[in-house]
């Protein structure tokens, strides 16, 4: 059993692990700080003599990767399989030592980190291998994907120490494959903090001429910025709002270049480079500041959103509107509850925050599946229903369907056996009579569901597919080889007559 470092306890590191401790403290009082200080401790041995590409001690690295997982609320097991994430693959210690030595979870969380390895962006083929992995992973524990966007984020900010092909590469892989996953969690946050980082090593360029770009934009905008915000303080408090924070903040980098991309490269025509978020305690009260707001300055047509009422797919729930004001400058508002707030910065994560402090009556009025999650770490026996629940809300349109052989086809949603077919084999497609869903007889036209198991009935006297399909086929693969057999069968010569030809030729 591990008891005590014997290594020597640096400075670099005693730093780092009293920041960690602070942020726990703050944000997890729950946690056991001893047991985070064990493994500390034990990650610091294992790694004794390793150096990150910055020439810091290894230990650095996934103390950092902690702190992020601390300051998103996540529990104690999470905190710990953070600090101890990196020993399996490049230390002597294995998976069992860390079993014995911290429990069933943490070993689960660390394994569950190493099997994922790295992501690779190559290609399309490649990408989709890698969001299938993500899926599954995510699908057994969504912790583990959390940890590894902590890793990632430590990886990125210590990026400059490596290679530029690698910068690249990362840079590369972030934007396409954990910032859209961190996107579809909600987790507004750590998504936009990975976009920036990447942006500027997989677009260069383009990063900075929007630096110089905005720069200009922001002080002229600033300006005006703070005799707003001066003035809707007066009137929150005439009103008697309580408002917890009311504050300027530019928009994320990437997700500016963007929006920028959208306006033909004319930062002049985004309005909302900078907004006021006002922060509130109770839902009436969101929509009495709005009214405050559209009473004191003229509300910019069609851009008044009710993401309350409405909340977009990823849960976000928030109100927004844009106002001209007294310069003819137009800006921006965000209302919102705190838990509001915290979901859309934190989406997933926030559960594990919540939790700690005691339910709040929105947490109903979130996002089904967080509920689904809540429940199912409540009641760790009915997991199985909550993944499936999982797997669907967190892919919304696209649906991942098994063969029997059990390879994994992704699909949009609703699209149906014939779909499915076509992306299998083109012969498949066009010889297919029948389908067999989840073991049962289904007509062509049914719609697929993630998670089903799909066996197609192939007639191999079928050399053509119906067109009649073509009512209902989803997919453009599908659509675009129904068509091109439909104009085979009138235009050109058929199969059997090019092989007459040939066989003439001969
Ligand atoms: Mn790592």
């Amino acid at each position: 059993m591990f008891t005590k470092s014997d290594t020597k306890r640096n400075n670099v590191y005693m730093k780092g692990e009293k920041n960690l401790v602070n942020i726990i403290k703050k944000y997890r009082s729950d946690v056991d700080v001893d047991t985070v200080r064990l493994a500390i401790d034990f990650a610091a041995t294992a790694h004794k003599d390793q150096l990150r590409k910055t020439g810091e001690p290894y230990i650095n690295h996934t103390i950092a990767t902690s702190v992020t997982l601390a300051e998103l609320g996540l529990d104690q097991a999470t905190i710990v399989a953070g600090i101890l994430h990196d020993v399996p693959e490049d230390t002597e210690y294995t998976i069992e030592d860390i079993e014995k030595n911290f429990g069933k979870e943490v070993a689960y969380l660390v394994n569950g980190v190493t099997k994922l390895g790295t992501l690779k962006y190559r290609g399309m083929e490649r990408y989709i291998e890698s969001l299938r992995k993500m899926f599954l992973t995510m699908a057994e524990d969504i912790r583990v994907i959390i940890i590894k966007f902590a890793d990632r984020l430590n990886n990125l900010q210590t990026l400059y120490a490596l290679s530029p092909h690698k910068r690249k590469r990362i840079a590369l892989e972030t934007l396409e494959i954990y910032a859209p996953i961190a996107n579809r969690l909600g987790m507004e946050k750590i998504k936009g903090r990975l976009e920036d980082l990447a942006f500027q090593y997989a677009h260069p360029e383009e990063y900075a001429w929007l630096q110089t770009q905005i720069v200009e934009r922001y002080h002229e905008v600033e300006k005006h910025l703070k005799m707003i915000r001066r003035q809707l303080e007066v009137e929150l408090n005439n009103a008697n709002i309580k408002y917890e924070s009311v504050e300027g903040r530019g928009k994320d980098l990437y997700r500016l270049y963007k929006k920028v991309l959208n306006h033909e490269k004319d930062i002049g025509k985004i309005h909302d480079l900078i907004a006021l978020r006002i922060i509130v305690e109770t839902i009436p009260q969101c929509y009495t500041v709005l009214g405050i707001i559209h009473r004191r300055w003229r509300p910019f047509k069609g851009r008044i959103k009710d993401y309350i009422a409405q909340p977009k797919p990823n849960g976000y729930q928030s109100l927004h509107t844009a106002v001209f004001c007294d310069h003819g400058e137009i800006i921006e508002f965000q209302i919102r509850t705190k838990s509001m707030h915290d979901e859309a910065e934190q989406g997933i994560a926030a559960h594990w925050h919540y939790k700690e402090k005691g339910t709040s009556k929105e947490i109903a009025q979130r996002l089904e599946w967080v509920n689904e999650l809540r429940k199912w770490k409540d009641n760790i026996k009915d997991n199985q229903q909550y993944l499936e629940k999982l797997k669907i809300d967190v892919f919304q349109n696209r649906i991942f369907v098994f063969t029997p052989k059990g390879d994994v086809i992704d699909l949009p949603e609703s699209s149906t056996p014939v779909d499915f077919a076509f992306h299998v084999h083109t012969q498949v497609g066009n010889s297919c009579t029948g389908a067999r869903i989840n073991g049962h007889m289904e007509s062509l036209d049914t719609q697929l569901r993630s998670g089903d198991m799909c066996e197609i009935i192939v007639d191999k006297k079928r050399k053509r597919p119906n067109p009649d399909w073509l009512t209902f086929v989803k997919t453009s693969t599908a659509r675009s080889r129904i068509k091109s057999a439909e104009k085979s069968r009138y235009n050109l010569p058929s199969l059997l007559d090019i092989g007459a030809k040939i066989k003439r030729k001969k």
